[in-house]
């Protein structure tokens, strides 16, 4: 079969690969969309816990064997640990990761434990169903917002209602954020980003937008860049006792005002991949979403499209393959 491989750093290559065997416990998927990750980008260039050979792909859904359309929820875990056993299977330390870890989506077929797989709402279009994953990160940031805010209990499962928000950077996770939020009861969501293209998609969404930069206090600032000046503004930005959620990973510097944070009791929450609930609400969210940002190309496509975005050339804001 034909699969997107990562073959070193910087390279990936359209390759004919051994068609892949379900392991006791594991089923066959045929892969129908996979959305290329930011993260895969940055992995490909600097090789951390993805290592060459791999196929890359978290974000994908499919056919089973028995016919079934299902999406991928690409956390694996211990299911033993304290953090397992409370619910929080997204932060064990065992964690790993179908597409990061072992091989994920960017192929004809894949397989993946027969526990990974959940099922798709009749009549989603497969680009929307390849979104699930980065919207269910959104869903987690939101509840981690409402959980800073006083809502929803120790697991934060109400987001921040009525709300002003802020989102730093409109990028596929950015936009999701944006309206993750909306249909969480948000007051009003303001967005940040250089590219009119981003934030011509995120009014479409019904995001009001504040340009380059943010001006102002929010409750709540999302930052889905994840730079040094993302994470200063989204402290400058915030109100006294507000919260700020970061969910971008460009660089590891943070280089705040760790006094301006003392003084007026501002918050920082880190917010990664999500809960098995929040991947469910997640499926259920994105069937009302304007999702036309999101473009198909076909998997012959695939090692042109990847490396034009990863070396910023090329600018569709979400590529999705379609095997
Ligand atoms: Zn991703
Ligand atoms: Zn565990």
């Amino acid at each position: 079969m034909k699969a997107l491989v990562f073959t070193a750093p910087g390279t990936v290559e359209l390759l004919d690969v051994p068609e892949p065997e379900a392991a006791p416990g594991e089923v066959l998927v045929e892969v129908r969309a996979a959305g290329i990750c930011g993260s895969e980008l940055h992995g490909a260039r600097r090789p951390g816990f993805r290592k060459p050979p791999l196929i890359m792909g978290h974000e994908f859904a499919g056919t089973s064997a028995g016919g079934e359309a299902v999406v991928i929820n690409p956390i694996l875990s211990c299911g033993r640990c304290a953090e397992c056993r409370r619910g929080l299977r997204h932060v064990c330390r065992e964690r790993q990761i179908i597409g990061v870890h072992r091989a994920g989506g960017f192929a004809e077929r894949v397989a993946v434990p027969a526990s990974a797989l959940r099922p798709l709402p009749p009549g989603l279009p497969w680009e929307a169903a390849a979104l699930i994953e980065p919207a269910a990160n959104a869903v987690h940031a939101w509840h981690q917002a409402g959980r800073a805010l006083g809502a929803g209990g120790a697991h934060g499962t109400d987001g921040a209602q009525g709300a002003r928000v802020a989102v730093t950077g409109c990028g596929a996770i950015g936009l999701l954020c944006a309206a993750t939020a909306l249909s969480g009861g948000a007051a009003r969501v303001e967005v940040t980003d250089l590219s009119p293209a981003r934030l011509a998609a995120a009014q479409r969404l019904g995001a009001q937008v504040a340009g380059a930069g943010l001006s102002g206090e929010y409750d709540v600032v999302m930052d889905a860049v994840g730079s040094a000046a993302t994470r200063a503004a989204s402290i400058a930005h915030q109100r006294p006792g507000g919260v700020a959620v970061w969910l971008g990973l460009a660089e590891e510097e943070a280089g705040f005002d760790a006094n301006a944070l003392i003084r007026s009791e501002k918050r920082v929450l880190g917010s990664f991949a999500y809960r098995d609930e929040e991947f469910a609400h997640a499926t259920a969210l994105i069937q009302d979403w304007d999702l036309t940002w999101a473009e198909g190309y076909p998997l012959a496509a695939a090692a042109e499209i990847f490396t034009g975005l990863m070396n910023g050339g090329l600018q569709p804001l979400k590529a999705v393959l379609r095997p």
